[in-house]
């Protein structure tokens, strides 16, 4: 056991470009806590009482859950496991109303979608409801802690926004090691997804995930435990080459504004073509995210002409 913590990551494959979903037991002390809980399916549930076994315990040894972030394949076993046992589950307050999909929570979001989609420029918002619903199925039932501490079961807590607006990520600092979520994937560099802010505004995503990255490299860590694929033994390498990757992406979006597409709408037709309609959510996110970190940087303005924006150079 190094600097009294222990990890048992929990590693389930998948048949996508994230190539795995990872959570991890983490035994300290006094502790045996599950950071983030995989997808709800067969597969994870397995191989969550699998590595359990295999380190000689049982389900109800588990002490608590803390979780980076609300994204459905970071929670998706929470109910099962609270259901065997009660114990305490823990996220960022923003998290709460999208776990517990509050009425009044998901209204407004679905709202906020539907009017920022069309004023970027989308005509067939109407058909294009359904990735903005956040769906029953994955509803969070048992009460859910917010944290209120920076620190908690051995860990400082660190909130760093942008590819979720209540992304966190938790510190051993005598280990240096980072359990970060998804702010750092070896195969892929991490979506910004744009969600509403509690004043009804959008988040800065893309502004957020660049200081969350810089937050990260800060920290000097030496193993960051991430939500998929590899686990990373170099991150500040890691970290430096997304940070690069990030303005180079948004030079791109530059070029295409330069060329005269004017609307966020257009630019992700533009660039990605087919995908534009099946991964709508996350396109309009990235493109949108981009514009206004390009407009936070004054290499862009915009203007709305008869309810849309326009961006010019
Ligand atoms: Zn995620």
């Amino acid at each position: 056991m190094k600097n009294n913590i222990e990890v048992f990551p929990v590693i389930v494959p998948a048949a996508n470009r994230l190539k795995s979903y990872n959570f991890f037991l983490v035994k300290n002390e006094h502790s045996l806590i599950l950071i983030d809980a995989g997808l709800n399916t067969e597969d994870c549930w397995d191989s969550l009482l699998k590595t359990l076994k295999n380190h000689g315990f049982t389900l109800t040894d588990i002490t608590g859950i803390l979780l980076t972030h609300h994204h459905t394949n970071h929670i998706g076993l929470v109910n099962r496991i609270v259901s065997t046992h009660s114990i305490p589950v823990y996220a960022h307050p923003y998290a709460i109303h999208l776990l517990r999909r509050d009425i009044e929570y998901v209204k407004m979001r679905a709202e906020f979608f539907r009017k920022l989609y069309q004023e970027m420029g989308e005509k067939q918002v109407a058909n294009l409801k359904n990735p903005i619903i956040l769906g029953e199925k994955n509803k969070i039932h048992c009460e859910i802690l917010e944290f209120t501490n920076h620190q908690l079961f051995g860990f400082e807590l660190f909130e760093i926004p942008g590819h979720a607006p209540d992304q966190v990520a938790f510190y051993h600092k005598d280990s240096k090691w980072l359990f970060a979520g998804d702010i750092l994937i070896d195969t892929i560099s991490s979506n910004a997804y744009i969600e509403p802010n509690y004043d009804g505004s959008r988040t800065n995503s893309v502004i957020q995930q660049k200081l969350s990255l810089e937050k990260c490299l800060s920290l000097d860590a030496e193993l960051v435990y991430s939500g998929h694929s590899m686990i990373i033994k170099t991150p500040n390498e890691l970290i430096e080459k997304r940070i690069k990757e990030l303005d180079e992406k948004a030079s791109k979006y530059i070029n295409i504004i330069k060329s005269g597409i004017s609307t966020a709408s257009g630019v992700a037709q533009l660039r990605y073509n087919d995908r534009y309609e099946k991964q709508f959510f996350s396109i309009m996110s990235q493109v949108i995210g981009y514009l206004d970190y390009l407009e936070f940087q004054g290499k862009i303005k915009k203007e709305m002409e008869k309810g849309i924006w326009h961006y010019y150079k």
